[in-house]
C-alpha cells in the first residue's frame, strides 16, 4: 500500500495476523519498523563484546551512521542522524553502548510522550538479553 510518504502511518495500513495472533502490518508500518528497529539496535547492543577491538568499535560505529542513513522512515532517520551527531556512540564496552542506545531510544520516547525505560544494564539484560520475565511481560509498563 502506497500511502504517498516515505513509511506510512499503521492508521492506513490493513493488518495481516500471523501464527500466534500477532496483528502485523502489511507492508509494515512507521511504528512496526520502529519496533524492529530498535529490537535490532538494542540486541545487538546487548551482544556487543566487553572489550571490543578497534576494528569492532570502529564496525559498529559505521553501523550506526549506515543505519540512520538507510531507515526506511525519512524523516526518523534523519532525526536519529542529528542525534548522533550531538551524542556520538559511546563504544568502549558492552554496558557503554547498551546505556547510550537506551538513552536514544528514550530521547525519542520523551519526544512522542512514551514512557522511558530505566538505562541501567539490568533491566536492558532483562528485556534484550536473557529473555527471561519480564523480557515477555513489561518493565515500568514498557
Ligand atoms: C532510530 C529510530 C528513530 C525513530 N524516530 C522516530 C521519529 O522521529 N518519529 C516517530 O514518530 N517515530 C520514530 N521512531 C519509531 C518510534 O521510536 C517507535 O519505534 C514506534 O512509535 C513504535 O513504538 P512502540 O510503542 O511500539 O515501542 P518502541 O518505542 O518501538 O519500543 C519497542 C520496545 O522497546 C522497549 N523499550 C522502550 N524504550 C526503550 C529504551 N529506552 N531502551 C531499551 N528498550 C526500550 C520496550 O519494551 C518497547 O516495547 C524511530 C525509530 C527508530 C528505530
Amino acid at each position: 500500500m502506497d500511502c504517498g510518504e516515505d513509511i506510512c502511518e499503521e492508521a492506513h495500513i490493513p493488518k495481516t495476523i500471523y501464527k500466534g495472533g500477532n496483528e502485523i502490518p502489511c507492508p509494515p508500518s512507521k511504528q512496526s519498523i520502529g519496533r524492529f528497529g530498535w529490537g535490532l539496535l538494542h540486541t545487538i547492543a546487548a551482544h556487543y563484546p566487553d572489550d571490543p577491538s578497534d576494528d569492532w568499535k570502529d564496525k559498529h560505529q559505521r553501523f550506526i551512521h549506515a543505519f540512520s542513513r538507510t531507515f526506511p522512515c525519512k524523516s526518523c532517520g534523519y532525526h536519529f542522524h542529528q542525534m548522533i551527531k550531538e551524542k556520538p556512540p559511546k563504544l568502549e564496552n558492552r554496558e557503554q553502548i547498551s546505556v547510550w542506545t537506551c538513552e536514544m531510544h528514550n530521547e525519542i520516547n520523551a519526544m512522542l510522550n512514551k514512557p522511558v525505560f530505566p538505562c541501567t544494564l539490568e533491566s536492558l539484560d532483562l528485556r534484550w538479553r536473557k529473555g527471561k520475565p519480564p523480557c515477555t511481560a513489561t518493565i515500568n509498563n514498557l
